[in-house]
């Protein structure tokens, strides 16, 4: 803001994934850069700031009901700023529906923000000529880990998919802005950075692709761990694969979301079939140890009992380390939302459980396979629980994801990697004994 001018405050809420999160790290580095300054209370908040996610129905409605609840609580005169994917999805509905917005900026216009932002506050913003992805990063996260939005969009165009409408379409960030934004967090202590995007795999940089990339990041001498979400399957190559599992610091994990396994679903997907099974089988043999995090859609139009079976299969046979299983939601105006043979919701609801309650026993039977395992564990901080119970993570969980591991408090501090043992397993969270540091084995296994 202008010199002289009162000093503003801003309370912004983030929304939907990780890729939105740093968004929003950014919008409030934009924002703090433009005078405003970041407040925890709404009601203080001279600019309320909702980041919002729709790229299904009811994550939209969650957006909706969060903006209602903040139009409520803020002062007199606060201004209240609607972002990201709402407005990109329907913003002519948002502007009808919504007189509660002062201000309405889709993805696409975040580099107009100081200028749309002066004219809320009736003041003049030097305009400030540097892309979005330029402003600096406030962290949501705990400042031992980040997130690093290696692109942003997708090309890829599922049938049930809102993404690539409302993000756009693939627009990779450079090697070079990439390695400085990690040093840069790096710097300020971040030792586990998840790279994250749509579509992980479909990062290029020229020739340079994701195995460069990584590498290239695993220079970092500060950062520790290297974690991958979101790597598209029939992009998973033998050669980037072995590269990630010989690349150091790269934890053994990958998330691919496969979304079926019936060749008939896929293509009416408007996705490439994969064989799954023999996929994770070469997986498990190119990188071996890894842990692999999947997510399927069950529901699909035109799913029959023996599509499903395939789904059920696949689960069985497969054992993922995690999965995540989602009902098909017809979305306007994607096209599946149109497509003959609906599921009836108490179908697609029975075949997610069917699979959830299938994938129980398996992540149980992982986790107990860790009993007496040595891991390094990278502490979290206190338990929600009690502050005299900690938690951490170790190579085979991600961040906000993935169950968490759980030891007596209240030391070491967060932040720090320890070694433990495994002591006890449930299907999603490990119970550890910490090992003192000299009696800590010197092996790689130790390392992760
Ligand atoms: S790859 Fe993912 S983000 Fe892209 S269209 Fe398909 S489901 Fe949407």
């Amino acid at each position: 803001m202008a010199r002289g001018q009162k000093s503003l405050t801003v309370h912004l809420v983030s929304l939907g994934c990780a890729k939105n999160l740093v968004d929003s790290e950014r919008l409030l580095g934009l924002l703090s850069d433009l005078g405003l300054a970041p407040t925890t209370e709404p009601v203080k908040a001279d600019l309320i700031v909702v980041n919002t996610c729709a790229f299904i129905g009811p994550a939209a409605q969650e957006s909706i009901e969060t903006i209602l609840e903040l139009s409520q609580r803020r002062k007199p005169g606060a201004k209240l700023a609607v972002v990201g994917c709402l407005p990109a999805r329907d913003r002519s509905a948002l502007l009808a529906d919504l007189p509660e917005a002062d201000l309405l900026v889709s993805r696409a216009e975040y580099a107009r923000l100081p200028e749309l932002v002066g004219e809320l506050f009736r003041q003049k913003n030097p305009l400030r000529k540097k892309p979005f992805e330029a402003w600096p990063r406030l962290l949501g996260t705990p400042p031992w880990r980040a997130f690093l939005k290696i692109a942003e969009g997708c090309d890829n165009h599922c049938a049930y998919c809102l993404i690539p409408r409302i993000r756009g379409a693939l627009v990779c960030r450079s090697l070079p802005s990439l390695i400085s934004e990690a040093r840069e967090l790096a710097r300020r202590g971040v030792q586990e950075l998840t790279l994250v995007a749509q579509d992980l795999t479909a990062w290029r940089d020229g020739e340079r692709d994701l195995g460069e990339l990584v590498a290239a990041l695993a220079g970092i001498k500060s950062l520790k761990w290297l974690r991958l979400m979101y790597a598209y399957p029939n992009r998973l190559t033998e050669k980037l694969v072995k590269r990630l599992a010989q690349t150091p610091k790269v934890v053994p994990y990958l998330d691919l979301p496969i979304q079926h396994a019936a060749p008939q679903v896929l293509k009416r997907m408007g996705r490439p079939y994969v064989d799954c099974r023999k996929l994770v089988n070469r997986l498990r043999k190119w990188w071996p140890g890894v842990a692999l995090r999947t997510t399927l859609m069950v529901g699909f139009p035109g799913e029959t009992e023996e599509d499903f079976e395939k789904l059920r299969l696949l689960v069985t046979e497969a054992r993922f380390e995690h999965l995540g299983v989602f009902q098909f939601e017809p979305e306007e105006p994607a096209p599946a939302a149109r497509f003959p043979d609906q599921i009836p919701r108490a179908v697609g609801k029975k075949r997610r459980s069917i699979l959830l309650s299938l994938q129980k026993k398996i992540a149980l039977a992982h986790q107990r396979a860790r009993l007496g395992e040595e891991l390094t564990v990278l502490v979290e901080g206190p338990a929600t629980e009690s502050s005299l119970v900690m938690t951490g993570r170790a190579y085979f969980q991600a961040p906000e994801v993935d169950g968490l591991i759980y030891f007596d408090g209240p030391q070491p501090v967060s932040g720090q990697m320890v070694q433990a043992r495994v002591l006890k397993a449930q299907a999603y969270d490990l119970a550890v004994g910490l090992i003192e540091p000299k009696a800590a084995l010197g092996s790689r296994a130790s390392q992760l």
